[in-house]
């Protein structure tokens, strides 16, 4: 059969690569043998945030007094969460599966793999093959948990994609790293009443953020979830049996139903056959591409978390529509590089360009504004008032260079500065823009006017 793409793997890398392709005019087919959607949304993005958003109506419903509501003690159906969660999953799968469907998008259920440069056989699960020649080829296959060798093999010893098959939750969970998915998933634990301890080899948890901003999340998670954060310390003497995890951090021990495993994502590539098409992989197993996605073989282009660069969904869907534009039309447009950061925990923590730790290994200089929520007549209202918002600008020419927010709504509040960012907009351009009152959002407009030293809502800068 012959395509003019073919697409390997239908995440969010993968599907709308090929819905991109069908709308260009181009006859597309898709290969997948798991399921539509991949880890983003069959075990990533989607599940984890159906739970936690469980999780904080549990929170809201235990701390219900402060609106002055009383309630009698909420209790926890987990399999029921669970429930809800397999089905906004199965929800979202369908709809892909439509969309596909209605761009006359092929779908292959089974597993690609390269005979040459241009044919890729499906071998399915019922054990029949075909092949598919394509003019293009789009690699979107993603990644998976890494788990060393040195970490047992026990039931009890899961990593994110077990762990949020679990029916019932383990009373105590031990989390082997500090990283956006262990600080996540922990924190979700925690909320519906888990005692968790967080062990991170690195100085800190949630390294990649700034270190006023990483506290805001620790002093949540320590005071009011009641978690303990162990940092700076390697977990060693990993043993399980049918009572419990043990392990050791430093001259700690510790003991936990449960212990899971997040220290990162390691690239599939098996059964591709990468070899009979001669793609090059890099030392630690990713695809190489250059910046417009692709790789060795100019027609065969190499999409998300597979392809080693920012491992978020969002930018393999960017990926995928940069890539297609350039394998159908010859489009030559640089893929964007201005990707936001944003992590699910309690509270929510978002970033976009460069920290102030970078912007200064830069050599940069910045001017900072800061502005914390609690002076924002929304949050008051909301009863939402931990965290702020920063902004980081050229001192030289005002531009906005970076942004974080550590509170509420902080993963939606990013967006408007995304555009400042990409847009190159100026501190004093977003301090003029009008913000509706009495909303999140303002809490931009304030940062951008603390950093001209002329905001309305705080005192004069000392
Ligand atoms: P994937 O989503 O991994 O999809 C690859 C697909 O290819 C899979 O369906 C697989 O079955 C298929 N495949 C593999 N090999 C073959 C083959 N040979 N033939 C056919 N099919 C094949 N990112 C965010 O942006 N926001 C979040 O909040 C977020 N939360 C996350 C939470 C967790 C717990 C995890 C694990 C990840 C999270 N991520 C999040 C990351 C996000 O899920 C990934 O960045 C994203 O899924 C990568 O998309 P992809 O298309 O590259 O690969």
């Amino acid at each position: 059969m012959e395509f003019d793409v073919i697409v390997i793997g239908a995440g969010p890398g993968g599907y709308p690569a090929a819905i991109k392709a069908a709308q260009l005019g181009a006859k597309t087919a898709i290969i997948e043998r798991e399921w539509l959607g991949g880890t983003c949304l069959n075990c990533g993005c989607i599940p984890t945030k159906t739970l936690i958003a469980g999780a904080e109506v549990y929170q809201q419903i235990l701390h219900a007094e402060r609106f002055g509501i009383s309630v009698g003690k909420p209790t926890i159906d987990y399999p029921a969460m669970k429930t809800r969660k397999d089905g906004v999953v199965k929800e979202l799968q369908n709809g892909i599966g439509a969309l596909l469907k209605a761009h006359s998008v092929t779908l292959f259920e089974g597993t690609g793999s390269f005979r040459d440069a241009n044919t890729v056989a499906v071998q399915s699960n019922d054990g029949s093959t075909v092949e598919l020649t394509g003019k293009s080829i789009v690699i979107a296959t993603g990644s998976t948990s890494t788990v060393p060798g040195f970490i047992p093999k026990y039931e009890r010893i899961v990593e994110s994609r077990a762990f949020l098959e679990l029916e019932k939750l383990p009373e105590s969970l031990l989390v082997l790293g500090g990283g956006y998915i262990g600080c996540e998933l922990a924190c979700m634990a925690a909320g519906l009443g888990v005692k968790v301890t967080i062990v991170e080899l690195l100085a800190d948890v949630l390294m990649l953020l700034d270190k006023d901003v990483r506290q805001v999340v620790k002093k949540k998670m320590k005071a009011e979830l009641g978690m303990t954060l162990l940092t700076g310390a390697a977990m060693e003497n990993i043993q399980a049996n049918d009572s419990g995890v043990t392990a050791t951090a430093g001259d700690q021990s510790l003991e936990a139903d449960m212990l899971l495993v997040a220290i990162g994502r390691s690239p599939v590539t098996d059964g591709l056959n990468l070899a009979a098409a001669g793609v090059a992989v890099s030392d630690r197993g990713y695809i190489e591409v250059d910046e417009l996605s692709r790789t060795n073989v100019p027609h065969i282009y190499c999409i998300g978390d597979v392809s080693g660069r920012m491992q978020l969904a969002h930018a393999a869907t960017s990926q995928a529509i940069y890539a297609v534009e350039h394998a159908v039309k010859g489009d030559e447009k640089i893929e964007e590089v201005v990707i936001p950061g944003v992590i699910f925990t309690a509270p929510e923590v978002a970033l976009v360009g460069l920290t102030e730790t970078e912007a200064k290994q830069a050599g940069l200089k910045t001017n900072v504004g800061k502005f914390y929520f609690r002076g924002l007549g929304k949050a008051m209202a909301s009863n939402e008032t931990e965290g702020f918002a920063k902004i980081i600008a050229d001192a030289s020419t005002d531009r906005i260079i970076g942004a974080q927010c550590a509170g509420p709504h902080a993963t939606d509040l990013i967006s408007e500065m995304v555009i400042a960012v990409r847009e190159e907009l100026t501190a004093e351009e977003l301090g003029n823009t009008v913000h509706a009152h009495p909303t999140f959002a303002e809490v931009w407009m304030e940062a951008a006017h603390a950093l001209h030293k002329s905001c309305i809502h705080a005192p004069p800068a000392r």
